[in-house]
């Protein structure tokens, strides 16, 4: 299983929930790749896709802001899971896998993962910027910009 962790939260507590979810659904995660991303503009919830069929191929988008609801995040990887198995929203007609038939017939959805909340998933520590080497810092030459301010190259 692999992680591709492109949010703040921690990679360890997040491949913990994702086991425990796969668990439960009884999924095998060999040579599965999750992909964690931050929702775009802002918006709230989780949300997920996955590609149908095993190996996992599953992206999981959270929220930026924090903290992050977990048992709704356990809901998604179950979901993200169903499809993994070959699973149509059609066949996840129930109120488990699918928030849609659980809101139509007034189910509470999140019961079925409560147990999430108990899981730690906490932010790593503010990544601190990594200073740029000299040698990769080039002075622009003169007449080729108004101010002839210092830039600093790409970084490998
Ligand atoms: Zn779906």
């Amino acid at each position: 299983m692999k992680i591709i962790n492109k949010t703040g939260l921690r990679t360890d507590q997040l491949q913990h929930l994702i086991k425990e979810v796969a668990k439960k659904e009884l999924v095998d995660l060999k040579d599965s790749i999750f992909t964690i991303i931050h929702r775009r503009g802002g918006r709230n919830g989780i949300a997920g896709y996955a590609y149908y069929g095993l190996p996992a191929r599953v992206t999981l988008k959270v929220p930026k802001e924090f903290p992050i609801d977990k048992a709704e995040l356990a809901y998604v990887t179950a979901h993200e899971l169903c499809h993994t198995q070959g699973l149509r929203h059609k066949q996840m007609k129930n109120a488990i896998y699918s928030r849609r038939y659980a809101n139509k017939h007034n189910i509470d959805w999140r019961q079925h993962y409560l147990w999430a909340n108990d899981l730690p998933l906490e932010v790593t520590s503010v990544k601190v910027a990594v200073p740029v080497p000299k040698s990769y810092v080039v002075q622009q030459k003169r007449g080729t910009s108004a101010s002839g301010r210092w830039t600093s190259g790409r970084r490998r």
